[in-house]
């Protein structure tokens, strides 16, 4: 029997390639999508009655769950360069907050946090679009507005909770305002899929900026830490993940208490003992090749050192990928918004993100290993997958497409379908 318009979409949830962008409910309209609570603590949008084919096939156009493409070509100068792991780049650089508090604050070096600044200052924006932490759901992001400097800081630190950026992009570009958009590299993906449905995309985002992500804590990966930490979810009240030092401490307010860790407790000692979404083990691409600028951390290895986090200031890597970017980077640092310490190049990149540089080999080879399956495989444009998994040995390949199909056999890429649960906005 054919499947129908809803079992189709819910096909990207069921075969976990769903990251909980939000995109789908603004395409489909509240009325027929709507993000939602599951019971295992993810954020999955759950449809109301039938979903048309049309409307489905719109869906599996600008998911980043089905389509992942690279920096488009208007973006892209003939003086850009390629790097077959890092993608186009114009300048890399480390560099913090040139406000000492605000690279205090922050994630990493405030870096981010310092541009959105800037872009307000400077008027070059409106307003930021980005996230913070949820008020409903303290391990949780939402989509966070800020036309000041303050909302700005409002929003300061990493995320790694479920978070929805997009889920009123419709009302967002209402407003026919020139915005920045600060979102993960998935975030970005699903915004330029959009754009090719609705032309104020590209007339209204100004820049956009991502962190390098690795990917982010699914519900029962937050459960289990909570429950490893003698934490009761319900009684969390205020949850942060890192930011003031670097990587800061992992703070949480439960109760009448405060539990405060480091950030080695919440995710483990390195990137093999992350608790993950199927999406992200599998993602090609957490470096943000389609944003004007990204920014990540500079640990050699990918992970802090517990004796370093305690002088550890915070020293962000930044990619400038398009003439805007570089222009932004420079201008900020001109004006004291930014401070460069030094340039570095995409072997420095791979030193501080080793897990980054891997996923970047496998994707190809995993993406094999779904196809093999007959699973939905997310298409990919401009991304180099095949020519960086050409670089893999036979038995290197075969390594990644065998233990793709052995997780999905061990049912580690499937999720139950959502049912209506706890709305999230
Ligand atoms: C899910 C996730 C995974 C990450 N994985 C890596 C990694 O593999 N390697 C690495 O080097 N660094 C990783 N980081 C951290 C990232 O490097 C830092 O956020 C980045 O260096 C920026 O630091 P900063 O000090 O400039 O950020 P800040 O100045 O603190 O600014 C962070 C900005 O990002 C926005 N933001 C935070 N979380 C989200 C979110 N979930 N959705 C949308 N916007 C958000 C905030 O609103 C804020 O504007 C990750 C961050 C996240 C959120
Ligand atoms: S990734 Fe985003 S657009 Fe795709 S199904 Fe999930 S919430 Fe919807
Ligand atoms: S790892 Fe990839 S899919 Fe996962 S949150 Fe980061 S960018 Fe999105």
């Amino acid at each position: 029997m054919a499947e129908d318009g809803t079992d189709r979409f819910y096909r990207i949830i069921e075969e976990g390639l769903c990251i909980g962008c939000g995109l789908c409910q603004a395409v489909a309209g509240e009325h027929r999508i709507r993000m939602t609570k599951t019971d295992a603590g993810d954020l999955r949008p759950v449809a109301f009655g039938p979903l048309d084919d049309a409307l489905v096939d719109r869906i599996y156009d600008v998911c980043p769950g089905t389509r992942v493409e690279g920096l488009p070509a208007c973006a892209t100068e003939d003086d850009t360069k390629i790097d077959n792991v890092w993608g186009p780049w114009r300048r890399m650089v480390r560099a913090w907050a040139g406000d000492p508090e605000i690279r205090h604050e922050g994630s990493t070096g405030g870096v981010l946090t310092a541009l959105a600044q800037y872009l307000l200052r400077s008027g070059r924006v409106s307003f930021i679009l980005h996230a913070k932490a949820s008020v409903t759901e303290p391990t949780f992001g939402e989509r966070h507005l800020s036309f000041t400097e303050a909302e700005v800081l409002e929003g300061v630190g990493s995320r790694y909770g479920p978070t929805a950026p997009l889920i009123d992009i419709n009302d967002v570009l209402d407003r026919a305002e020139p915005f920045a958009f600060i979102g993960k590299p998935c975030d970005i993906a699903a915004l330029r899929n959009f754009s090719r449905h609705d032309v104020r995309v590209n007339e209204l985002v100004a820049y956009w900026l991502t962190p390098v992500c690795g990917g982010f804590m699914p519900g029962d990966g937050m459960s289990g830490f909570l429950d490893r930490s003698h934490i009761a979810a319900d009684s969390i009240t205020s949850f942060r993940y890192r930011g003031r030092g670097c990587p800061g401490p992992t703070r949480i307010e439960h109760g009448d208490d405060v539990t405060e860790m480091h950030y080695l407790d919440l995710w483990g000692e390195d990137a093999s003992m992350w608790t993950l979404p199927w999406r992200c083990k599998i993602c090609p691409d957490g470096i943000g090749e389609a944003a004007d600028i990204a920014a990540s951390d500079t640990w050699i290895g990918g992970s802090p050192n517990r004796i370093e986090s305690e002088t550890d200031l915070g020293t962000n890597a930044l990619v400038a990928r398009t003439v805007r970017g570089q222009e932004l980077i420079e201008a900020a640092a001109r004006d004291g918004a930014l401070t460069f310490e030094y340039d570095v190049t995409p072997d420095d990149m791979s030193m501080y993100q080793p897990h980054q540089m891997r996923k970047k080999y496998a994707a190809w080879s995993r993406f094999q290993g779904l196809a093999e399956l007959d699973r939905l495989v997310p298409e990919t444009t401009g991304l180099r997958l095949s020519a960086l998994a050409g670089e893999l040995t036979d038995d290197m390949t075969q390594y990644q497409v065998d233990g793709t199909k052995r997780r999905v056999a061990e049912g580690k890429a499937s999720e139950p379908r959502p049912s209506h649960g706890t709305e999230n906005s």
